[in-house]
Formats: C-alpha cells, structure tokens, sequence
C-alpha cells in the first residue's frame, strides 16, 4: 500500500492576517506603526468594516416592529448575529445571548438585576484582587443598596488568584464569585474549571468576565459551567458598543428587567406593565443593530482562521519577549502567572511608565500605560501602574523586535 501525499499543514501566517486590517498599514511618527495596545481594544478587519458600511447603505431601519421590508432585512441579520454570537459561545439556545453595550454593562445588568433581587444584608460576593473595575465597582453599587459585602480574593505576588484562599473564603454567606478567565493588567489565565468547582461546591454562583479571552481561544461558556459569561465586540475584533451577557436559561427567566423601555415589554397599561421573554426582557430600547452585526462578522472572519494556530503564534511573541526582557538590565516584568495569555507589563528602573508609553509612541509604537483600570490590583503589587504590551493574531516577530528597540532607548534616554 502506498502512503498518500504528505499533509502539509500550513503554519499560522500572521503576515498574511495583517493584510485584513486597513489600519496597520500606516506609519506614526514617520515609522510604520506597531499596534500593541490590542487588550484596550483590537482593530478592525476589512469584512468588519464592509459589514456595518453595507448594512447602512442598503439596509439600515429599526428591527422588531417594522412591516416593510428594510425593517424585516435589519431583524433578520440582527437576530443571526445573536445565533452567531450564540454558536461562538456553545450557548444551548440563542435566547440565552444578550446584547449589551459591552462587559461594563453586561456586568452591570446582572449585578443590578440579579443583585439587586437576591443579595441580603450579610450575604457576600467574592471577586479577585485581579479584577477590571468593572468587575468591582458594580458589585459595589449593588453591597451598598443591599446591605451585602464585597470581598476580595487574595492573589499571589506572581499575579494569580489564591485557590487555598478562595476556598477558605467559600461558605454559605457567598452567592457569587466574579472573576476574569484573563487579567487584562497581567494576561493572567486563571483555572477556571477549579474556580468554579470550588465556588459550585460552596453553592456559589459565577460570572466569568471573558472581555480579555475571547480573543485569544475558542471559550465554549455553557461547558465551562459558570451561571454567567461577559464579553465586549471591540476586544474581539468588532465595533465598539456592543457585547454579551451570556446566562444560564434559568437564572436569566428568574431575574427581572434591568432597564425598562420600549422593546422589552409584552404589554403596557398604568396598573400594570407585563415584560417580554428571553432575550428581548433585557433589551430595552434601540439596540445598536450595526454594532451586532458588525461583531458577527468578526466572529465569522475569525472563524475562518487556524485559531490554535494564532494562540500558539500570540504565546510565540510573549515568549519572545519575556527572552528579550531577560536581557533589558532594570526591566522587571510585572506578574509572573504559570500561564499568560497575550500581554506582557513590565516597569523599567528609573522611568515613568508613562515616559516610556510616549516615547514608544514617537516611535510609532502603540502601548498601554498606567494602572488598566486594575487600581487594586496595582496598590496589592504596590506600584502605580505598567507598561502594558499586548498582543493580537496580527502582531508580529518584528513588532517585538521593534518593541525592544523601542525598550532600549528609552533606557538609554531615561534610566
Ligand atoms: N474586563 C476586562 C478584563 C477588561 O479588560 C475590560 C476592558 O479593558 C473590561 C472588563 C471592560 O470592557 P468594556 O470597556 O468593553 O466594557
């Protein structure tokens, strides 16, 4: 028997991806620009940008209520962006996918909807020393009305959450733990799946903030077994303005509206107001129709990538760079999480994170700097913020060289 023709895999092209985001191609400061500012928010491919502009020229009109055929077209492409986004997440039932303007709301519609129904004097949510703000200032809007507390889960030096310490924190006061699947400040992957399990063990809901994830991997929400999972479109290579609530069918039927308008009722009298079913309960008002289906087709563009590929590629770059630290006398990396996804924070001796940001920039570098909405965070590792590089399935081995380039300069310069 003869051995067929070799399979030959081809290997991730990041050079090739690049060549579907208009805006790399441009230079800053007389350099061609390095984006590496893609945990803010990543860029935006061609099919993306076609999407929404094709939906404005020829089918823009308000979804739901209309009769005429724009309106019809508008509907029907909104609500196959919500199956999109629902196969994307492994959801059971599109029903279960919710549109919000992003995480920050996605978490503020469960914490006050949820929150505000269930949580009792004395009752706690835990969320971790990690956590964007957006992960604890809701929580904490919610602690004041209902008289529950808000504790923070302890995190080690390296960056990752203390699962002794979670456990020892889990009892029956606990109703929710909020945590990220990935740190934005430290690119932190935290074990999910011992997580959850420790907080179901304990009678624990979870919301899993996914903005930082969904980018990276596939994420399968339903299996994971948490109660809720969050994400933003703009992290995940679609527009600004929208994002997901993910629930579980049953707490999501339970919980009562969280804005009240036009869209989410089934019928309005003074005496009484009767609310839609799922998803529609928590839409209220005009949803952003483009913003969706914008964020479908970046889910459909991703969908025709070699995704692991691309995760072996992004883990490439952050090892490249971690080697290449390893040289920069006075460069500390900031966490040193067993797994990372993406980003690379780091302070450099002498500087001003910010010094450094500006300097890249002239360079025609983009990166993050200050405390990424983390301050606790920053006060638990006791410094004022970082330099944040974070990578994306368009970065490339020359992005980091030209990062490090960026890196010694500024030292040379300023330390
Ligand atoms: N959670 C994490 C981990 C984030 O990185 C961010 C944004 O940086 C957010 C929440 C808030 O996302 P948005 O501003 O899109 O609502």
């Amino acid at each position: 028997m003869t051995a067929g023709p070799a399979i030959v895999e081809r290997p991730y092209d990041a050079a090739q991806v690049r060549r579907d985001f208009p805006i790399l191609h441009q230079e800053i400061n007389g350099y061609p620009l390095v984006y590496l500012d893609n945990a803010a928010t990543t860029q935006k491919p061609e099919c993306v940008i076609e999407a929404i502009s094709n939906y404005y020229r020829r089918d823009n009109a308000n979804v739901h209520r209309g009769v005429h055929t724009l309106s019809d077209r508008a509907t029907h492409a909104f609500e196959q962006a919500r199956k999109t986004v629902s196969r994307f997440l492994g959801s059971p039932r599109p029903e279960q996918v919710i549109w919000t303007s992003g995480t920050t709301e996605a978490i503020n519609l469960v914490a006050h909807s949820w929150g505000r129904s269930t949580l009792r004097k004395g009752d706690r949510v835990l969320v971790s020393w990690l956590e964007h703000h957006s992960n604890i200032v809701p929580w904490q809007l919610v602690a004041a009305a209902t008289g529950a507390e808000v504790v923070p889960i302890p995190v080690t030096d390296a960056g990752e959450i203390d699962l002794a310490a979670l456990a020892s924190l889990l009892d029956a006061r606990v109703k929710l733990v909020a945590v990220n699947h990935v740190s934005n400040a430290l690119g932190t992957v935290n074990p999910l799946a011992d997580i959850i399990r420790l907080a179901k063990a304990a009678g624990a809901l979870v919301l899993v903030d996914g903005a930082q994830s969904v980018a990276h991997w596939p994420v399968d929400a339903a299996s994971l077994g948490c109660d809720f999972y969050v994400m933003s479109g703009h992290k995940l290579f679609g527009p600004t303005g929208i994002g997901v609530l993910w629930g579980r069918e049953s707490l999501l039927e339970a919980m009562p509206p969280f804005l009240g308008g036009g869209e989410m009722i089934e019928q309005v009298s003074f005496p009484t107001t009767t609310f839609s079913g799922l998803p529609f309960k928590f839409e209220a008002g005009t949803p952003n129709i483009a913003g969706a289906i914008g964020l479908a087709a970046a889910i459909d563009y991703l969908g025709t990538l070699d995704r692991e590929g691309a995760a072996a590629h992004e883990a490439a770059l952050l090892a490249r760079s971690l080697e290449l630290a390893e040289e920069v006398e006075g460069l500390h990396r900031i966490g040193k999480p067993a797994h990372a996804a993406g980003i690379f924070s780091f302070l450099l001796e002498g500087t001003h994170p910010s010094d450094v940001g500006m300097l890249l920039d002239q360079q025609g570098i983009a990166v993050r700097t200050g405390h990424h909405c983390a301050q606790p965070l920053m006060e638990r590792l006791g410094i004022p913020g970082t330099v944040r590089a974070s990578f994306s399935i368009y970065n490339t081995q020359e992005d980091v060289t030209r990062l490090f380039e960026g890196i010694h300069k500024a030292k040379r310069l300023f330390a």
